[in-house]
């Protein structure tokens, strides 16, 4: 079935009887030519571009639960590709471009929303900074306005300018970045991959992987052994478990990362706005629930749940910026597991072991980035070859100290 607007007026006119599952829930086969293990943003994008833009076939994501219970459905929703170094900048940029066609590729309403992103100005080495990562997303064909400080009050007069321990002195504007409700990538990617003939199978655990002279021959499920000629890993927080599998160990770890809504509230914040001297970004719901996250919670966990420590950091960097927050009422907090890298950039590459391919070390900033990801990651396994916006995401970076550390704060993750 195809959505739009008649479609909606049709089935309203006629008792919405014509809805039908969005996708199919298919039994594993025996064997598959592509595995993609880990129904999140990143798998679900994978499969969708490996069978619709590279024509590969016999495709299944298998999802130890169900889709988009992971971080797709966890975070805070912010897209932008105001990144500074070589490695990312246009693979970013690929990422913003692919989210201004995404609905209409896959014929899904995912609330894409370009309402524009400030990055804000505290200190004059800040605006340094800022008006040289301006010019590098400019150079890469991204949109980047520096603000004055009269620029940022006449967009958020509400923030804390006058008595505030940050003194706002300016900020980096990307009109293009913004929000996408992410749910809505999920399931239409899902609802893509599986129009295109793509198995998703839920509740489909991968607990083993069988290798035979260093070539994968398919996984070890908790739906029984399933056979592929090529397997690719996307899942996220859990990558060191999954990789282990394979008797691999990763540069990476996971770590909790909280977000919070707030009750419904008037129209305030039209835009998202990132704090530049503590860690806090927000952003409105469209139903009107102030979006924003901080800092991870520091110390290695695969829980979904995060502590009260960092609560009280990201509420105390919220009432630093705009005070007017401590009115509004929490509503929900909840917590997503973070595949954070050693320096803060993704690995998209292939593995030592023939067959088995990797996706991950997303850190706190992958949601952004799942239709390239998607895109670079079903080349890979298409061809063989690196996307060339994806080239610098190698594992032996960290062997050839190429690393790219785009926060420039060391590879540590509670620096990130
Ligand atoms: C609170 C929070 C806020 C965030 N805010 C932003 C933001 O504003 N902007 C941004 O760009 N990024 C943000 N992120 C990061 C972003 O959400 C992630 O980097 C991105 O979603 C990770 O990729 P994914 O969608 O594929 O992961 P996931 O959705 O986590 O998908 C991985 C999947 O793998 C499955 N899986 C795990 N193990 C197995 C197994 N053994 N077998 C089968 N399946 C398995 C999991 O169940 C999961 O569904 C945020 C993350 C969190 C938690």
């Amino acid at each position: 079935m195809r959505y739009s607007g008649w479609r909606i007026i049709k089935e309203a006119l006629t008792g919405h009887k014509g809805w039908g599952p969005v996708w199919r829930d298919p039994a594993p086969k025996s064997e598959y030519d592509y595995i993609i293990v880990g129904g999140g943003g990143h798998g679900l994008a994978t499969a969708y571009y490996l069978a619709k833009q590279f024509r590969q076939a016999r495709i299944a994501v298998l999802e130890k639960s169900y889709l988009g219970s992971g971080n797709v459905g966890r975070n805070t929703t912010i897209i932008r590709s105001n990144y500074l170094l070589p490695g990312n900048e246009p693979f970013y940029e690929f990422s913003l471009k692919l989210w201004e066609g995404l609905e209409q590729d896959f014929n899904y309403n995912a609330m894409v929303s370009q309402r524009g992103i400030v990055n804000l100005i505290h200190t004059d080495a800040a605006r340094d900074a800022a008006t040289r990562r301006g010019n590098a997303m400019i150079l890469n064909g991204a949109d980047a306005v520096l603000l004055d400080r009269e620029g940022v009050r006449a967009m958020y007069p509400w923030l804390n300018f006058d008595d505030a321990r940050f003194p706002i002195k300016g900020g980096l504007l990307q009109k293009r970045g913004g929000t996408v409700r992410h749910d809505a990538v999920a399931w239409g990617y899902a609802r893509g991959a599986d129009l295109a003939g793509v198995d998703l199978i839920q509740n489909c655990e991968v607990t083993g992987m069988r290798i035979e002279n260093g070539r994968i021959l398919g996984v070890e499920t908790s739906r029984g052994y399933i056979g592929a000629k090529k397997v690719g890993v996307a899942v996220a927080g859990s990558s060191g478990r999954v990789m282990a599998h394979a008797g691999m160990r990763l540069p990476i770890e996971s770590h909790v990362l909280q977000a919070f809504v707030s009750e419904g509230l008037k129209p305030l914040i039209d835009g998202v706005i990132t704090f530049g001297a503590g860690h806090f970004y927000v952003s409105q719901s469209d139903k009107g629930g102030l979006v924003f996250g901080g800092d991870i919670d520091g110390y290695n966990s695969y829980a979904q749940r995060g502590n009260l420590p960092v609560i009280e950091d990201v509420a105390e960097g919220g009432m630093a910026l705009m005070p007017a927050i401590g009115r509004a009422r929490l509503l929900r907090a909840w917590g997503g597991i973070m595949d954070m890298s050693m320096d803060g950039s993704p690995i998209i590459d292939k593995t030592p072991i023939e067959g088995l391919y990797f996706n991950g070390g997303w850190c706190y900033g992958g949601f952004k980035a799942t239709p390239a990801s998607g895109w670079c990651f079903a080349h890979l396994l298409a061809t063989d070859t690196p996307h060339p916006t994806a080239t610098a995401y190698r594992f032996d970076r960290f062997l050839k100290g190429a690393m790219i550390d785009e926060k420039g704060q060391g590879a540590q993750p509670n620096l990130h």
